[in-house]
């Protein structure tokens, strides 16, 4: 047992009676109330629950079914919430009718660079800027980021063009620091399986935009993001981003079935990162307009005034003008399918 889904005129004393049955089991009642009922996830051990238990709860005047949801992720999937999940962020509402594109450089590298970028993805059309100040970087001797100096120049970009910021946090102990600076966490593929980290983020007010594992299944991003969602955080974006397989002439191998396949077995948002998927510049543009054909709820898409100079994903960053004409591009193709940009 599950999901309670509780009849319209439940009563607050009834829904009190379960939670108290729940409790004593050992379980937690998650109680989501929507515009037409309210239902009750029960989080933990359900098969702890005997079919007696079950019916006698099924009985309770108020409830009117009880399900059983045999996916081993339950928050996060669509037999437990049918309706999109809609992130708002400042104006934005991401896993609504808009695609949103992010963009802007991998590391921020200085103030006067990281200003210059800030305003040419604004003008271009981008509605969050995004940039790592903790950067997960391969080699402990390449570039790692500014840390709290890179934070305050994102807030400072914030300021000059209203967008608002996505980065990465590596370690539990930023996360006070960084909540001060970012309207979206961003956990990164090498993190995704930090549990830690993700109970964390699970445990604030402030969305997140989950990273596929580089070698993680569908299944295992799916069961992360359950992670943030059952600490009480609801607001989590999963993000496709390239997986390894085989194949080397592409940096990973951006799995863009995700994107519909996630759509199906979960109401979460999905957001797509062509530039860390394919690794190469020229293929950026194509593989962004692929994923919002796919379906695609955002885009993250790394920018840089001078990509030969970057510290970081140099040869994967679009230039201004490349990312302007992707960004008329994106829009002819969200309108295409039904969608805006
Ligand atoms: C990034 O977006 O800056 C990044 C490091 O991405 P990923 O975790 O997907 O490699
Ligand atoms: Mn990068």
């Amino acid at each position: 047992m599950d999901i309670i889904v509780l009849r319209p005129e439940v009563s607050d004393e009834q829904i009190e009676r379960i939670v108290k049955k729940l409790e004593a089991k050992g379980l937690k009642p998650h109680i989501s109330r929507g515009a037409e009922r309210t239902i009750i996830g029960v989080i933990g051990d359900t098969s702890k629950v005997t079919e007696d238990e079950e019916n006698a709860i099924r009985a309770i005047p108020g409830v009117e079914d009880v399900v059983r949801i045999l996916k081993p992720y339950k928050l996060a999937s669509r037999d437990f919430k049918k309706t999109n999940t809609i992130i708002k962020v400042d104006g934005a509402e991401i896993g609504g009718k808009k695609v949103y594109v992010a963009a802007g450089p991998c590391a921020v590298e200085n103030r006067v660079v990281l200003l210059d970028i800030a305003e040419k993805i604004k003008t271009a059309g981008a509605s969050f800027i995004r940039g790592g100040a903790f950067k997960p970087r391969t080699s402990p001797y390449s570039f790692q980021g500014l840390g709290v100096e890179g934070l305050k120049y994102l807030k400072d970009a914030k300021e000059k063009t209203g967008l608002p910021v996505i980065s990465e946090i590596m370690d539990p102990r930023d996360l006070d620091v960084i909540l001060d600076y970012v309207d979206i966490l961003q956990i990164g593929t090498r993190n995704m399986q930090n549990f830690k980290l993700l109970m964390e983020v699970g445990s604030v007010d402030k969305p997140v935009l989950l990273k596929r594992g580089m070698s993680a299944t569908i299944k295992e991003l799916l069961m992360a993001a359950e992670y943030i969602l059952s600490r009480g955080n609801e607001k989590v974006i999963l993000c496709e981003r390239g997986i390894r397989t085989f194949e080397t002439a592409t940096r990973n191998t951006l799995d863009l079935s995700a994107v519909p396949l996630l759509k199906s077995l979960s109401h979460l948002p999905v957001a797509v990162d062509p530039s860390h998927g394919v690794g190469k510049r020229e293929l950026v543009a194509p593989m962004s307009l692929a994923a919002v054909a796919a379906g695609a709820d955002m885009l993250l898409i790394e920018v840089h005034t001078n990509p030969e100079e970057a510290l970081s994903d140099g040869e994967q960053s679009l230039t201004p003008a490349m990312f302007s004409e992707l960004m008329k591009k994106v829009s002819a193709v969200a309108k295409a399918i039904g969608r805006e940009a």
